[in-house]
């Protein structure tokens, strides 16, 4: 068992002295609900070796677990058997259990017009050159906008700050993009009907970690790589405070 870290470091100065006694900080943190997206089915992008986005996104959301479980947070996966299909049953779920936040997990592609195919392993596979980098999004639909987009901002801040970019494909005007950015400097756009994000009744936020049909981008697969961006995303949500009982609905 991973021994618990104080998680004073990376909240606001205004609640550091009040909530983080020795000892209190995990106490007073709240349930996270981290979304696996897509399904064993429906198992979303295709990397450019072949490996289905789902794959990607149960490692990842195993890291971030991980992750959070050291410092102190509680956490509940939603997805990961890969037989959830209704999106909404995910909502409810961290609902029903609780959850402060939602955080759906997954990982990117890019429109099907940048795509080329080429051969790996003796198999035809799609990849692009297009995009790289990651991205994260919030619905103006969600009752918690506000807290919602500031998590998300800081959980890009982090990410730059450790070293990963994000992509702008997302805002190119062209049918399945012209996405309005929210936060153009850290990475975050809005996509108001994004299923779990409007339907969640905490503050939400969508996580696309990296651009899986992209060859070069590949190795976020790799568990050093996940690892980091599981580190991220946690001290994102440390900084926006919004995992502390009592700082938001
Ligand atoms: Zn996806």
């Amino acid at each position: 068992m991973q021994k618990s870290r104080k998680v004073k470091y990376y909240l606001p100065y205004s609640l550091s002295f009040a909530l983080c006694l020795p000892n209190a900080c995990v106490a007073d943190t709240a349930l996270l609900a981290i979304d696996v997206g897509h399904s064993t089915m429906h198992p979303g992008a295709i990397s450019a070796y072949g490996k289905p986005e789902f794959a990607f996104n149960v490692d990842l959301a195993k890291s971030i677990q991980g992750v959070v479980t050291s410092y102190g947070i509680p956490s509940l996966q939603i997805g990961n058997d890969g037989q959830t299909t209704d999106l909404t049953q995910r909502t409810d779920r961290a609902h029903r259990a609780g959850a402060k936040f939602f955080l759906s997990v997954h990982h990117d592609s890019v429109q099907p017009q940048f795509l080329k195919s080429w051969q790996w392993q003796g198999k035809t596979n799609y990849y692009s050159e297009h995009a790289s980098g990651f991205s994260l999004f919030v619905s103006r639909k969600n009752p918690f906008l506000p807290a919602s987009l500031h998590c998300a901002s800081a959980i890009g801040s982090v990410l730059k700050q450790m070293g990963f970019h994000f992509t702008s494909h997302h805002a190119e005007s062209m049918p399945g993009e012209s996405k309005e950015w929210a936060d153009k400097y850290n990475g975050v756009y809005y996509s108001d009907d994004l299923i779990v994000l409007k339907t969640a009744k905490m503050p939400a936020v969508l996580f696309e970690a990296g651009v899986i049909v992209n060859r070069e981008e590949h190795i976020i697969q790799k568990p050093e790589l996940r690892n980091k961006l599981a580190e991220a995303v946690t001290k994102g949500l440390l900084n926006c405070g919004v995992l502390i009982n009592g700082i938001y609905p």
